[in-house]
């Protein structure tokens, strides 16, 4: 698996336009007032809220928001997140040749949002 998200995004990059289609496909919508009105900087991958004067990048509000990792690291922990019930923090940092302490809060990032999720569908469900 991690050789065919390398193959199929050959940079962070490739990856990064990748997840922008996902996101936001034509229209970028700010992720903290919902507005469309919105302008890239010259920065990549960064944009600018022109109605709440916000720049945010393309994970803001996201688990991956404000990471110094490699987004398509961030890919690879998912994956085994969802599908390696053995995964520790051990594993995972050997795997993406990151520190012990990356490859825990990575996983505790993911053990939280899916916590959150979780609550969500259980309250909607009654
Ligand atoms: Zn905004």
């Amino acid at each position: 698996m991690i050789e065919y998200i390398y193959t199929a995004f050959p940079d962070d990059n490739s990856y990064k336009k990748y997840l922008f289609n996902l996101r936001w496909n034509k229209h970028i919508i700010c992720p903290f007032c919902s507005s469309i009105k919105n302008t890239k900087t010259r920065s990549n991958f960064r944009f600018h809220c022109n109605v709440c004067n916000t720049n945010y990048s393309l994970t803001a509000n996201t688990v991956m928001h404000d990471t110094k990792v490699e987004l398509r690291k961030w890919l690879i922990t998912i994956y085994f997140y969802l599908h390696d019930e053995q995964l520790s923090y051990r594993k995972l940092s050997k795997v993406l040749k990151v520190n012990k302490n990356t490859a825990f809060r990575m996983i505790t990032s993911l053990q939280n949002l899916f916590s959150k999720e979780r609550l969500t569908i259980l309250e909607i469900a009654g």
